[in-house]
């Protein structure tokens, strides 16, 4: 089953992801962590990406698309999440067609539905580990105090650079300009399943559970 978590920054699409891998062997494919990676390992393409990420602005449809396309010819099978991507229409275009030449195709796209104002309380709170990606809150899940990650024990916990009020309402409105669209994309093709993202994470779980058990 390959599936799409669809949402603004912050719905919570990297700890559902996280957990899809843990409990049913999925594959988590997330554009944002490969581009980070990239920024981090100082390549070409890291360095040209750096500030567009920092302002708040989506990066290029062809760097994104050859990202995912390069991924999946490394990936055998299906049981792929894709977080973060796609994010325009275009990119949603090449998706379907990147995953029909591996014979492949999309069973279910979850949209994650959150209030703004929420999202700004949640992303300026957060932070998150190095090494596995648990996220933490600093009012409602605090850093551990002693330092190490609860799920990994690795005690590299990071905010990311683009994690302020300023960067996050540009994403917010990339995302409602470019991104949305796509929700009436995916309706149409009958994909579309939509989840309260502000209940609680266990609840979230438990929708998106019996939304792909259906
Ligand atoms: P994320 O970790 O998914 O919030 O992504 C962080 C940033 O990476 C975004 O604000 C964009 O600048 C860039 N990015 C990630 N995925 C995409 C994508 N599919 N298309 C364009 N830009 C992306």
């Amino acid at each position: 089953m390959n599936i799409i978590l669809l949402g603004p920054p912050g719905a919570g699409k990297g700890t559902q992801a996280r957990h899809l891998v843990s409990v049913r062997n999925m594959v988590q494919l997330s554009t944002g962590d490969m581009l980070r990676d990239a920024k981090s390992s100082g390549s070409k393409m890291g360095r040209k990406v750096s500030g567009v990420m920092a302002r708040g602005d989506l990066v290029t449809d062809d760097i994104v698309i050859e990202l995912i396309g390069e991924k999946l010819s490394q990936i055998e099978g299906n049981g792929l999440i894709f977080d973060g991507f796609p994010r325009t229409l275009a990119q949603a275009d090449a998706l379907g067609n990147l995953l029909a030449t591996h014979g492949e195709g999309l069973d279910n796209v979850i949209e994650l539905r959150v209030d703004d104002d929420a999202l700004v309380n949640r992303i300026t709170a957060r932070s998150s580990c190095a090494k596995c990606g648990e996220v933490y809150n600093d009012i409602t899940k605090p850093p551990p105090e002693d330092g190490k990650c609860v799920n990994c024990g690795s005690e590299e916990l990071v905010r990311r650079a683009d994690d302020n009020e300023d960067s996050l309402r540009q994403r917010l409105m990339e995302y409602y300009k470019k991104t949305s669209p796509i929700i009436g994309y995916y309706y149409a093709k009958g994909l579309l399943n939509q989840v309260e993202g502000l209940d609680p994470i266990d609840a979230v779980k438990d929708c998106i559970s019996k939304v792909l058990d259906k």
